[in-house]
């Protein structure tokens, strides 16, 4: 789960951070409208946390520029308490959900993972395929019911395998997925994740299976 803050307030900023990389999400962070503008056009994410009061681009014209393009990304907006025909003008523009600041950390991870449930479309939260399940809210993987310990990278990992089970996933997918900015990971260190994460759930008739020079495909093994 990759997700984009756009807020100027750097202590705000680093809070969010802090608290969404401590749940297991990717996240990543600009501090103007249009550097989000721009990371909105050529990354793909799970989730924006956008600011209202940006510099250089206001907030509203990134949700606009967004909509206009297409997609259909969870957008949870920021806006100041007393702002309320923003916070109206950005729910009418396609945002899904707002805060008002000054808010609780607690709620707005609350929010979070139920805009990130939403975006996957599952009206529970549990992923499955075979005998493998992930609770996305919980951030937990089972195999026949019985829990498994994951890192937080190797939980994302298996996120993003189980949303396209049976079909393939490049290493490229993989990287854009899993990997914040800034951050050097390479193919290599895919493998790695794919290697320690293969060791702790192919117990099962599950396998990762690798595509040579393509990529992943988590599969069933036929009976
Ligand atoms: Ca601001």
């Amino acid at each position: 789960m990759r997700v984009l803050i756009a807020e100027d307030d750097q202590v705000l900023a680093d809070g969010l951070l802090r608290s969404l990389r401590g749940s297991g999400f990717a996240a990543d962070h600009v501090a103007n409208g249009s550097q989000a503008d721009a990371a909105l056009a050529s990354h793909e994410f799970d989730l924006v946390i956008l600011d209202l009061g940006l510099p250089r681009l206001h907030g509203l014209e990134v949700l606009r520029k967004l909509r206009a393009r297409g997609s259909s990304v969870p957008v949870l907006i920021l806006t100041a308490a007393d702002s309320v025909e923003q916070r109206v003008r950005g729910l009418d523009l396609g945002a899904d959900d707002y805060m008002a600041k000054p808010f609780a950390l607690q709620e707005l991870e609350a929010r979070v993972r139920a805009l990130t449930r939403r975006g996957l479309g599952t009206a529970g939260t549990i992923l499955r395929h075979g005998p493998l399940g992930f609770d996305a809210s919980g951030r937990v993987c089972y195999i026949n019911e019985q829990m498994i310990e994951l890192s937080a990278r190797e939980l994302s990992l298996l996120e993003v395998l189980l949303q396209r089970a049976g079909r393939l996933v490049s290493k490229d997918q993989l990287v854009e997925r899993l990997c914040e900015w800034g951050e050097e990971v390479s193919n290599n260190a895919i493998e790695v994740y794919v290697h320690r994460l293969r060791k702790k759930i192919e117990q099962g008739p599950i396998r990762i299976a690798t595509v040579r020079g393509l990529g992943y495909c988590l599969e069933k093994i036929p009976a």
